[in-house]
């Protein structure tokens, strides 16, 4: 089959990898009909998260329809179309059980193999899914494909990255970056509330998608959002703040903007070694800092309901489709953000 292939700093490949095969009984493949490049493929690209092995197919964004089944996971049908969140999970475990699904003692991350142990990615023609019954998901009537591989992560991160600020309406709570899981954090946060969110970036097309969902925007390369905020709360900061970069600079940025008890809830995924800010400063404002991945198979349940009530244009921040034989060329247009590039679907 074809994949996107990782090939060390900035490298990515588009060529015949083996086809995956059912390994064990709960096994099912999927042939992709979608999938996407994320935020966290990024930080695999640049090597910023090191010790993937070369030839591992990229991604963790799909969709598409079941093609095999083992023998095990008789309850999904060969024709059925699935969404998968970003991990897998089997349903059954202590963490499964509370909701934390992304913590499943026996889960693993798509487009991830390290010491040729782990799984290959969803930007490919086929996935091999683990744990299919319990990972996987019939995309149910009124979701579309795209929606669909949406609730897989950007939505279900960007929703679940509010709701761990814990939204009450009259208060103030600011989203650290506008790519796709800081857009759906805005939506997550007016879904769950909140009447005053504001959002910081420095991309005039992301801020004017912000913008439209409903956002106050701050372009922090012309205005001080430390100030803006601090102006509009008598000087004390945000209630919340969603931090959806993940670098020591906007964590940092998150703890000036929360004010002494605050809560800031961190999905971006900063590889740096120290958090920007110390024991002490954390103590001096009584912080509450939640980070972490989301459990995106949980939220889903959630959030399919939201979705066939078309109640936001989640996928209207889609801006590039292309097929999977140019997402070599995905890469370097997402990561840079050519041609306001905002998120890019890959037709397989
Ligand atoms: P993205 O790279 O498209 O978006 C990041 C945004 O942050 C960009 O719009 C960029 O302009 C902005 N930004 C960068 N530096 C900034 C600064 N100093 N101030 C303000 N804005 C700044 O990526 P994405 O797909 O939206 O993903 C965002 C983060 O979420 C990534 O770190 C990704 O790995 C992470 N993520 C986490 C989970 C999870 O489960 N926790 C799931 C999906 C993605
Ligand atoms: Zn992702």
């Amino acid at each position: 089959m074809k994949a996107l292939t990782f090939h060390g700093k900035d490298t990515i490949a588009y060529e015949s990898i083996p086809d995956p095969e059912i390994i064990t009984p709960t096994d099912v493949l999927v042939k992709v009909n979608l999938c996407a490049i994320c935020g966290s493929d990024l930080h695999v690209y640049h090597e910023h998260e090191k010790g993937l092995d070369h030839g591992t197919a990229m991604g963790h964004e799909f969709v598409g329809e079941v093609v095999a089944v083992g023998k095990d996971a008789r309850s999904l049908r060969v024709g059925t179309l699935v969404m998968s969140p970003f991990t897998t999970s089997c349903g059954n475990c202590f963490y499964c059980n509370i909701g934390l699904t992304c913590r499943c003692i026996h889960g693993q991350l798509y487009g991830w193999r390290q010491h040729e142990k782990g799984l290959h990615g969803g930007q490919a023609e086929l996935v091999r899914v683990p744990l299919a019954e319990s990972t996987l998901m019939k995309i149910p009537e009124g979701v579309t494909l795209e929606e669909g591989l949406f609730l897989g992560d950007i939505l279900s991160t960007g929703f679940y990255c509010a709701k761990q600020t814990e939204i009450y309406p009259d208060k103030t709570y600011v989203v650290v970056g506008c790519g796709p899981v800081g857009l759906m954090a805005i939506l997550g946060a007016r879904e769950y509330g909140a009447e005053r969110v504001y959002a910081i970036d420095t991309v005039p097309a992301r801020l004017d998608m912000a913008r439209k969902f409903g956002a106050r925007v701050i372009n922090s390369s012309n205005q001080n959002p430390i100030e803006v905020i601090k102006a509009i709360t008598d000087g004390r900061g945000a209630d919340g703040v969603m931090e959806a970069v993940g670098n020591s600079a906007t964590i940092k940025l998150a703890y000036d903007l929360v004010r002494p008890g605050g809560i800031i809830s961190a999905v971006g995924v900063c590889t740096d070694k120290y958090l920007a800010f110390s024991p002490t400063q954390a103590y001096d404002k009584n912080l509450t800092y939640k980070v972490g991945r989301c459990p995106a198979r949980f939220m889903m349940n959630e959030l399919v309901p939201l979705v066939q009530e078309k109640k936001y244009d989640v996928t209207s921040i889609i801006s590039h489709r292309l097929p999977l034989s140019e997402g070599v060329a995905g890469y370097p247009i997402f990561a840079n953000k050519k041609d306001n590039c905002l998120k890019v679907l890959l037709e397989v």
